[in-house]
């Protein structure tokens, strides 16, 4: 494995099967340990409606901040590992799910390869992503391609999302 210089990189976790908040809990402790990384900062609990099919349960989402020497392919492959080990099944789209890890951001990189797409494109219109990313990184800037950038707190304030409220629960 190549050794990267370390890259800031932000993850979006959601689940809506099988005690979410147990889930979240357990997929950020599995974050802290992976192997060539370091937990930085992690968001509180959020609760939020299902996208698309809305017979299933509403969604507990939490972001956190890592930084790690892995490639960005190689980080898709722990976060998806981390989600065989909680039985993620994939039925339908945007069905209900053990756990989902989004890779939001890894540095200011724009990628897009046949699996990867950094930013993650769900990052604009998704309360339960962009409430829990600007709780731990109010000063972001999201790069839009070429040099372009947005500023996360301005996507914020254009947010039509009101489902998301912040999960108190926990
Ligand atoms: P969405 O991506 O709209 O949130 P989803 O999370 O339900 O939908 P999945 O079924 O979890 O989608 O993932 C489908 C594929 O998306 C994965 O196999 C992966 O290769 C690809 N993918 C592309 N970009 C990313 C990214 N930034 N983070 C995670 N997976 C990604
Ligand atoms: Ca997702
Ligand atoms: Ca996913």
């Amino acid at each position: 494995m190549m050794s990267n210089n370390p890259v800031i990189c932000y993850i979006s976790l959601g689940s809506n099967l099988d005690n979410p908040v147990k889930q979240l809990k357990q997929a950020i402790n599995e974050l802290s340990v992976l192997d060539n990384g370091m937990l930085l900062l992690q968001s509180g609990l959020y609760q939020s409606s299902p996208m698309g099919p809305q017979d299933q349960a509403d969604f507990i989402n939490a972001v956190v901040k890592l930084e790690t020497t892995l490639s960005a392919d190689e980080l898709l492959a722990q976060l998806q590992a981390i989600e065989q080990r909680h039985k993620r099944i994939r039925t339908q789209h945007w069905g209900p799910r053990t756990l989902d890890l989004d890779l939001l951001l890894y540095g200011n990189k724009t990628i897009n390869t046949g699996n990867l797409q950094v930013p993650h494109p769900g990052i604009p219109e998704r309360g339960f992503v962009l409430y829990p990313l600007y709780e731990i990184a109010p000063d972001l800037e999201i790069p839009t391609g070429e040099s372009g950038s947005a500023l996360l707190k301005e996507l914020v304030a254009k947010c039509k999302d009101k489902t998301t409220t912040k999960y108190s629960k926990n």
